[in-house]
């Protein structure tokens, strides 16, 4: 029997790290993120619990779904507490998550370069990227089980993950856990497909009940807001998060000021001279990411970029 137990991610949404236990024990673990919000307060159930408070003798391998802080952030504690296994992850996110944490150590954890040096060089040399849609062994033998990722549309990098729990003489077990889901026709990342199949679903839903607004219908509530704060002589501060929301969000205001750039957003002022800041290192930081891995942008935005658009940084 497969048993499943959930480190995180239980009483609220942040903190995800479930763990698929397979039956003579042996077990893998799926995200190691921190609780943020509510969930870290003084009164909250998880304040406490940054340490990892549960046994990894048995635990051969980390698979990360994406580079969030509320699924990575907890993976130093994981490494401190002993965890001697392979991360898995997709290339992406191999390339992202030294990023996210190098901030995460810094803003909550070290001034110290050269511990976060020494900790950056564990991660890389635990860290094994994997191509989306290739079965990974993680546990050889009987109970055996294999790995493989597939796109998520969340933010770049993003897999939802499928686990195949394999016994002598039994059928196959088929496990999928979620991650974070994008919607379809997300800007820039491809949408995620169905898996085939799962006799198991572990699904994240922490948005499962809105129902999101059209790209379209989104774009011109933006280009609206924007002209509506100009024509006022305004300046538009978007508190967005640094992955992801931030790209997607530069890369709406790139298709609108493409549009319109001869026209007035208001009295005085071109779409064409509107200026865009970044005013956050990790953000700007992991702007330059996503410049960098532009492989894995969908192909909408690769054709912009055949155009000479989107010319993001690569470096901040
Ligand atoms: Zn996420």
């Amino acid at each position: 029997m497969l048993q499943f137990t959930h480190h995180g991610a239980v009483r609220g949404v942040t903190g995800s790290c479930h763990r698929l236990t397979l039956p003579d024990g042996q077990a893998v673990l799926v995200d190691c993120g921190l609780f943020q919000g509510a969930e870290t307060s003084p009164d909250g159930a998880n304040a406490s619990q940054l340490e990892i408070d549960f046994p990894l003798d048995k635990v051969r391998a980390l698979v990360v779904t994406h580079v969030h802080i509320d699924h990575v952030g907890r993976i130093p504690y994981l490494l401190a507490a002993g965890f001697r296994g392979p991360i898995y992850c997709s290339h992406a996110s191999a390339q992202l998550l030294p990023l996210v944490l190098e901030d995460a150590l810094e803003v909550g954890f070290t001034r110290n370069r050269n511990l976060i040096g020494k900790f950056l060089a564990l991660l890389k040399d635990r860290t094994v990227p994997l191509p989306y849609k290739h079965w990974q062994t993680v546990v050889a033998g009987s109970p055996g089980l294999r790995v493989r990722l597939h796109p998520a549309g969340h933010i770049l990098g993003s897999a939802f993950v499928e686990f195949d729990a394999t016994q002598k003489g039994q059928t196959a077990q088929r496990v999928v856990f979620s991650g974070d889901l994008g919607a379809p026709y997300t800007p820039l990342l491809p949408a995620p497909r169905s898996p085939m199949r799962a006799d198991v679903l572990v699904l994240e839903s922490t948005y499962g009940d809105r129902v999101h607004d059209s790209r379209k219908t989104r774009r011109q509530r933006l280009q609206a807001l924007c002209e509506h704060a100009f024509s006022n002589g305004g300046t538009v501060l978007v508190p967005a998060f640094s992955i992801g929301r931030t790209q997607e969000l530069l890369y709406e205001l790139e298709e609108i000021i493409h549009r319109h750039a001869q026209r007035e957003a208001a009295p005085g002022l071109a779409w064409g001279d509107v200026q865009i800041v970044v005013d956050s290192p990790l953000a700007a930081d992991f702007t330059a990411g996503y410049a960098r891995l532009k492989e894995h942008w969908d192909a909408e935005a690769r054709r912009k970029l055949a155009a000479g658009r989107h010319r993001w940084p690569s470096t901040r």
